[in-house]
């Protein structure tokens, strides 16, 4: 009779602890599918890949339709504050700080407000990844006149470049950890797009952040580096077209040395263009001198950050309303991403988080 109480007893407790078991099991197989299901962010299309690199294309082309959809988003406009808003969101969702930068500019006699977007992660040097995430206002290089004073879409310039530090976030969140005394810092730059426009100029949101850097609490000598990107994404054909520079070019991605990365963080540069030749992109990343660019890392070059562009200005469809969605391509995308998720491996940025 003990005997048997005592088996009866341990069976209970046996199937008791089978219960509890069965119980956390299904919490912990449940708790990544509701975080998912919460967040907005895309579901990554293609298998996860045993090594890196990481950076899934296809989910960055998804973050560029996102922007896409809005319709174009000048500084001002109610689709860039969406746009920006959805952003925020994105980043949120995937474990980043994020704060704003946010200043009035007078055009015109319209005074219109403009916003930076800061993403944080880690302590200590900050490696700053950067994009613009406005569109020209107008698509005065449109080869139908009518046309030109439309605004331009945005696709490659700039959901492509916002896209990659968005997939970018997620990498992050999902392999790896930022070392021990580096920080990384996504940026998203306002009002970049609007030179050569009356009462407007190239790169205002950057030129505010970088004179006023005391606001976000860092001094410029708090910056390792600053790594920008700008048009990134131009899907390749078979098709040939002259460029700015007045050589034929075929039409898809295809990276040069910016000159002004080129002089002030030589080293880095060249790592970069190595990195893309190893990972068999030699065709893509040309490591020799092509255009001098006024880009977003200009004035933080000028405050003694040094800064690599990658900027594929061979774009024919630069600022005109052909600038959509289907000249991009998840492959481009996952070109330039990867290049630099192995260059922030290898500098020890970052590290593959432990399982
Ligand atoms: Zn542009």
């Amino acid at each position: 009779m003990l005997k048997g109480t005592r088996l009866l007893v341990l069976m209970l407790v046996l199937c008791g602890l089978v219960m509890i078991g069965v119980v956390v099991l299904q919490n912990d197989s449940d708790t990544p599918q509701s975080v998912r299901a919460q967040d907005n962010t895309p579901i990554p299309t293609d298998e996860t890949p045993e090594e890196p690199p990481y950076f899934d294309g296809e989910r960055a082309l998804e973050f560029a339709a996102m922007q896409v959809e809005f319709g174009p988003r000048p500084v001002g406009s109610e689709a860039l504050t969406q746009t920006g808003d959805a952003i925020i969101e994105a980043l949120e969702t995937t474990g980043w700080e994020v704060v704003t930068q946010e200043f009035p500019y007078d055009a015109n006699g319209q005074t219109y407000p403009v916003r930076n977007i800061i993403a944080k992660r880690g302590t200590g040097p900050i490696t700053m990844l950067a994009s613009h995430y406005d569109t020209r206002m107008i698509a005065d290089n449109d080869p139908d006149p009518l046309l030109q004073g439309d605004p331009v879409l945005g696709a490659n310039d700039a959901a492509s470049s916002a896209a990659v530090l968005l997939e970018m976030a997620e990498m992050v969140n999902d392999h790896y950890e930022i070392t021990e005394n580096n920080q990384i810092w996504l940026v998203f730059f306002d009002a970049e797009d609007n030179g050569r426009i009356p009462g407007w100029d190239w790169i205002l949101g950057s030129r505010y952040m970088a004179t006023h850097l005391d606001q976000l609490g860092v001094t410029p000598e708090d910056f390792n580096l600053m790594i920008l990107f700008d048009m990134v994404g131009e899907a390749d054909t078979d098709r040939e077209y002259i460029g700015f520079n007045m050589e034929t070019q075929k039409v898809g991605q295809q990276f040069y040395y910016e000159n002004n990365s080129l002089n002030n963080a030589p080293e880095q540069t060249e790592t970069l263009w190595q990195i893309a030749a190893e990972l068999g992109y030699e065709d893509h990343f040309i490591p020799q001198p092509r255009y001098t660019i006024t880009d977003d890392h200009l004035p933080f070059i000028q405050q003694g950050i040094p800064a690599v562009d990658f900027i594929d200005f061979d774009y024919p469809y630069w600022h005109t309303t052909s600038d959509t969605l289907d000249k991009l391509s998840a492959t481009s995308l996952d070109r330039v991403g990867s290049v630099v998720e192995i260059y922030l491996l290898q500098t020890g940025v970052l590290q593959v988080e432990a399982q």
